[in-house]
């Protein structure tokens, strides 16, 4: 194996990984129907469904990035022909229209201007002009630093009688997110952001609501892989094969979960709210420009447009050469001019931010 270098992780995803989650990821493999490895699964469960808030019986962790999460989602709820409203604020909007169009569905993109949160009433509008099968929604827009709103968005697509499907990738465990209470129908996550977790698998719940829309379809789900009735006979009492668990990444989630319980969930989200808005303060300061409009900006995830003209490439690149750090380039509407700064779990520490910050400003000093 070639030297690996020791990074700061302050990207967007993935995101620094405790000591005590790669000790667990280290332990002996096991067999994926072994009674000692089925009463982990049912652990990860039930510590899921706090994260999540929620009590959802089927709710477990898809093999695969978050990725996998959003075509599980769209894949089992979506037949050819039904209708599907999906808010596109950024790169990972545009992906949820872009798998709902591969699943078939007849797609209304609610767009808006990166950096802008989408309106409520434009989904409320679409829903209106026609009736849809599913709203979909990223709720922690990666690509703009963006909160979407939405609690508002859940409540109207259930009025207009459509099923929820939420994007909680970057918002799991890094801001207040409550499943149950939200009227969320289906959620999905990715282990490597707020989690830190390595990048490996995609936690997943799906309310009774969407479970009874999969039963009656009318015709089976396109993937055999993402099936989910037939992965919640594995997860679920029967333990049945389907796929074989990826065990070392099971065992690396439990002990992340476990990490966001003994922290506490509300403890977790004000940890990321004070230090997000901590950075966001200082590099304003330092004469960036925040891209993500007021009112809507994510702690755990910031987009900022360099000062003066600087060139963000060559200063990315002596974060990493020079400091070991990590941050992400702009991507779309914000490529060559900004840079995405992910404060998530493990990376969303004081001594660790306050070494960005130092560095950051002897980059800039030099490259503006
Ligand atoms: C990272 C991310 C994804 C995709 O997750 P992968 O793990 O890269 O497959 C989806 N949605 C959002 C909002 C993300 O930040």
């Amino acid at each position: 194996m070639p030297t690996l270098p020791e990074r700061t992780l302050f990207g967007p995803g993935p995101s620094d990984v405790a000591p005590s989650v790669l000790e667990a990821m280290s332990r002996p493999v096991i067999g994926h129907l072994d009674p000692a490895f089925v009463g982990l699964l049912d652990e990860v469960g039930g510590m899921l469904r706090e994260a999540f808030v929620t009590r959802n019986e089927v709710t477990f962790a898809a093999s695969g990035t978050g990725s996998a999460g959003m075509e599980m989602a769209l894949v089992n709820l979506l037949s050819p022909g039904d209708r599907a409203v999906v808010g596109v604020a950024g790169v990972f909007g545009e992906r949820l229209a872009e798998i709902a169009r591969r699943c078939g569905a007849e797609v209304a993109e609610v767009s808006v201007p990166w950096g802008d949160p989408i309106d409520p009433a434009q989904i409320e509008a679409s829903l209106r002009g026609s009736p849809a099968k599913l709203v979909a929604i990223v709720h922690a827009e990666t690509s703009t630093g963006v909160r979407q709103p939405l609690e508002e968005i859940a409540r109207i697509a259930r009025e207009n009688g459509a099923l929820v499907v939420v994007d909680a990738v970057t918002s799991l465990a890094g801001i207040p997110l409550f499943v149950d209470e939200w009227g969320i129908d289906v959620c999905y996550s990715g282990t490597q952001k707020c989690l830190s977790v390595p990048p490996g698998l995609s936690p997943i719940t799906f309310s009774p609501r969407a479970m009874e829309a999969i039963r009656t379809r009318a015709t089976p789900v396109r993937s055999w892989y993402l099936d989910v009735t037939m992965i919640t006979r594995y997860w679920g009492a029967e333990r049945v094969y389907h796929h074989t668990a990826p065990i070392s990444m099971l065992y690396a989630l439990h002990e992340g979960l476990r990490l966001v319980g003994e922290e506490g969930l509300e403890a977790r989200w004000e940890r990321h709210r004070a230090l997000g808005e901590y950075l966001q303060s200082e590099l304003v300061g330092l004469g960036f420009e925040l891209l993500a409009a007021e009112g809507f900006r994510l702690p755990q995830l910031t987009a900022a447009a360099l000062p003066g003209g600087a060139d963000e490439r060559a200063a990315r690149k002596r974060l990493l050469d020079e400091f070991g750090i990590e941050v992400g380039g702009g991507l779309g509407a914000f490529a060559g001019r900004a840079w995405r700064i992910g404060l998530m779990g493990e990376s969303c520490r004081k001594e660790k931010l306050d070494r960005l910050l130092e560095a950051v400003r002897t980059v800039i000093g030099h490259a503006v």
